[in-house]
């Protein structure tokens, strides 16, 4: 079940990045620091009464040089095309600009659910200001401060009661949620095409039974798939489609929602900064991971240039060490029969459970072969462990001290878990525990 998304539309200045970080608070950065991932804060998870959902901040999506105006529009048509629900901010101290008329304009034409806020409302006196903001059409105005953290409970009680309700069948336990991430021109769109016309497989169109009328359905060998779209496939020509950050935002969206993400890399470009960033969400995000090299075609190969380029990817996705590579060429089709197994691979050991026993007896045998390391004279004391949950598989090792659990010795635990239940394409966590 995905998420209801919210997105924060509004004039420069009027405090979105503001009130998005207090929204999303320490979410961000809790995660695990990747060297050479620098974070877009502009699409997050948040909180509000048991409820999770993602937010976005459309003052991140710049695009160009272009006038404010066009500016502003083509980020109300992000809210309007990504969002479930619009926050749509104006600033008590400078009311009512020709500017928020235009963007009120798109909003009000869009349909969707707008919850207007008015934003610098530092004090209770200027709450009577704010009467004038009614003219905008969006009913109610909330009165907020994002600075000194005000009213915004009032404001998310009211978003919070546009979220569309999703039903349960919506998404199936029993399909694979899949999507293709990377550069603009790594392939992507091509490379569906591709899985698309392969012989063995189905494309079916169910109707209504998503939201999103932009994913695929799809079956091989009795095992349903979906392709959740991302930006870069559609190709519908808006301008801010071909922005860094919406692609990016784009990205992430689908990596929520997937169960397997194919990080895809240009063998003709070769890795690139942006490749790197773009693999760190998918990473960060717990999913199953299968790394493809397209356009394979257009490389010169003898019997050692896939070992080198193998090499050069573990180099460059340390982190990513679990992940398979698939070579391929979406224009020859060569090797694209090995992709859907490999995601089906990928996404059964995400969601593979590990019975205790026999996961006591590897880490026993594997403690009895590299004794657990003592750190100021005091030895770390294994007890047991156990499967926690999946998607990503998520351990917990019960010790006598957390703190000497090294990471080098944890490190040692995960290899020797991986060595035995495979585990190929998907992270897995390891935490350790004291027993009380
Ligand atoms: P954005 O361009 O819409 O993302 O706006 P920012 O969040 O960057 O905020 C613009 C300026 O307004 C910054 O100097 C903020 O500190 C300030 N600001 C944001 N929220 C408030 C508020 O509630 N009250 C006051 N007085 N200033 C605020
Ligand atoms: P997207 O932006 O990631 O969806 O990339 P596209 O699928 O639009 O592909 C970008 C360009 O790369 C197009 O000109 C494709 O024809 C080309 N292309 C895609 N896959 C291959 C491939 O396997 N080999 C070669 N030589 N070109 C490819």
């Amino acid at each position: 079940m995905r998420n209801s998304v919210v997105a924060i539309v509004g004039r420069p200045n009027v405090g979105k990045s503001t009130i998005f970080n207090r929204l999303v608070g320490e979410r961000i950065s809790i995660v695990e620091d990747i060297p050479g991932v620098t974070r877009d804060r502009i699409y997050a998870q948040a909180e509000w009464l048991n409820t999770r959902f993602n937010l976005i901040d459309t003052g991140g999506i710049e695009i160009g040089d272009e006038p404010l105006l066009v500016q502003m529009r083509e980020q109300a048509q992000v809210a309007i095309d990504e969002a479930d629900v619009i926050v749509f901010i104006v600033n008590a101290k400078e009311g009512i600009t020709a500017a928020d008329e235009e963007v009120a304009k798109l909003l009000f034409k869009s349909n969707k659910p707008v919850v207007l806020a008015v934003n610098k409302v530092d004090n209770p006196e200027m709450r009577a200001e704010i009467y004038e903001y009614y003219s905008l059409g969006f009913g109610e105005p909330f009165p907020i401060s994002g600075a000194h953290g005000l009213g915004l409970g009032d404001l998310l009680d009211e978003v919070v009661k546009h979220f569309p309700t999703f039903s349960e069948e919506e998404e199936d336990e029993d399909t694979i949620y899949f999507s293709l991430i990377g550069r603009p021109n790594v392939g992507k769109s091509s490379l569906v095409n591709a899985l698309l016309n392969e012989d063995r497989v189905i494309v079916s169109d169910i109707e209504g039974t998503t939201r999103d009328a932009i994913d695929t359905h799809l079956k091989r060998d009795g095992q349903n798939y979906v392709i959740i779209d991302t930006a870069g496939m559609r190709k519908r020509g808006k301008v801010y489609e071909t922005t860094e950050k919406y692609s990016v935002l784009r990205a992430l969206k689908a990596i929520e929602r997937s169960d397997v993400v194919l990080v895809l890399i240009d063998a003709e470009t070769g890795i690139r900064e942006q490749d790197k960033k773009i693999a760190g969400y998918a990473h960060e995000a717990g999913r199953g991971i299968v790394i493809v090299v397209n356009k394979w075609d257009t490389v010169e190969t003898d019997e050692k240039t896939m070992k080198e380029y193998e090499e050069k990817i573990r180099a460059h996705f340390q982190y990513l060490d679990y992940a398979p590579i698939v070579f391929l060429s979406a224009k020859t089709k060569k090797r694209i029969h090995t992709l859907l197994p490999m995601v089906k691979e990928a996404s059964e050991n995400h969601a593979k459970r590990i019975a205790t026993n026999v996961l006591n007896d590897v880490i026993m045998d594997a403690i009895a072969m590299n004794p657990t390391p003592t750190v100021k004279g005091k030895r770390l004391k294994v007890l047991y462990a156990t499967q926690v949950a999946v998607k990503p598989p998520s351990f917990v090792v019960f010790v006598n001290e957390p703190e000497l659990m090294h990471f080098s010795y944890q490190r040692f635990l995960e290899n020797k878990i991986r060595d035995a239940f495979g585990f190929v394409g998907t992270p897995i966590k390891i935490f350790a525990r004291k027993r009380s």
